[in-house]
């Protein structure tokens, strides 16, 4: 008897896991095949342990052929899907050669591209967070906690953000949290909302032209849990080369931005 030939393209959650469904169920008429890039499953919500070195590359991936025992698995770029006779192309090998396989019926897995929202500059200059390529080149990145001259505070004034953000800081820059200069632009011009990511990078960029670091303003009485130098009262004068913006929430979704002189 001919079997029915199910083709799935793209080896991620969705694919992989609608192949490990097949497997599970074992049906004897069904020939299941599944096509993606790397020879391996990534699990995406921990490349940025991956990026942070609290994890090892190793840790997040695992070997597809290993994972399925039943399904046939090709290695390859998908080049073109011919929807009316019904069958794929794909590339691999050092040569890029091509084999087409034909298929009863296709599951689409193969993921999304990045949006830059054609942003001007942004897909030259931003790092992507998507493949295990992207983490690795972000953790390489080599900032080291004890290089950030001064770290701009989501600093909201309010008591949960302010020591929550000071055990984080804790928590990310080790030994070197004590001696970090740390100060929050919000002291003096308020909370801008989805504007705050941005009036924090633009002290950042300034405080590195001027070599100044803006104080913690009203910083009279310090909160016994926030216990880090939070520059009180008076800018300080001195290198800031490389400087580290914290924006939580409204104006920047729990991302820190790092800004570094420029050295032509
Ligand atoms: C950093 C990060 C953190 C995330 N954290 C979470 C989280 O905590 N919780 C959550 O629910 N979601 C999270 N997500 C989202 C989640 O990873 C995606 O929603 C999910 O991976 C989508 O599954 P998918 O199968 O559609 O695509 P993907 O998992 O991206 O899989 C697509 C697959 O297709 C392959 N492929 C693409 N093009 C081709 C081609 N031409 N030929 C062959 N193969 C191809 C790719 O190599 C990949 O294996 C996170 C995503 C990222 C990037």
């Amino acid at each position: 008897m001919k079997k029915t030939r199910v083709l799935i393209v793209g080896g991620g959650f969705g694919g992989l896991y609608a192949a490990l469904e097949f497997e599970k169920r074992r049906f004897t008429d069904i020939e299941v095949a599944l096509i993606s890039e790397e020879n391996f499953f990534l699990f995406t919500p921990m490349l940025h342990e991956v990026a942070a070195s609290d994890l090892d590359l190793t840790h997040i991936v695992n070997p597809i052929r290993k994972m399925l025992r039943h399904v046939r698995f090709f290695e390859g770029e998908v080049q073109s899907v011919d929807l009316v006779n019904r069958c794929v192309v794909l590339s691999h090998g050092f040569d890029q050669h091509t084999h087409t396989l034909g298929y009863d019926h296709i599951v689409f897995a193969l993921g999304c591209v990045t949006n830059f929202y054609n942003i001007p500059g942004l897909q030259e200059r931003a790092v992507t967070m998507k493949s295990l390529g992207d983490a690795i080149a972000l953790r390489n990145a080599g900032v080291a906690p004890d290089e950030i001259d001064w770290i701009v505070a989501h600093g909201t004034s309010t008591s949960l953000n302010d020591s929550t953000e000071t055990k984080a800081i804790k928590a990310a820059y080790g030994s070197a949290a004590s001696t970090r200069q740390i100060s929050s632009p919000k002291s003096m011009i308020g909370h801008l909302v989805g504007a705050a990511g941005i009036a924090s990078a633009l002290a950042a960029v300034g405080g590195i032209r001027d070599g100044v670091i803006s104080p913690t303003a009203n910083l009279h009485t310090p909160d016994p849990e926030c216990d880090l130098d939070y520059v009180p009262l008076v800018a300080r004068r001195g290198k800031v080369d490389t400087v580290a913006v914290n924006g939580f929430g409204f104006g920047g979704q729990n991302a820190v931005a790092i800004f570094r002189r420029f050295e032509a």
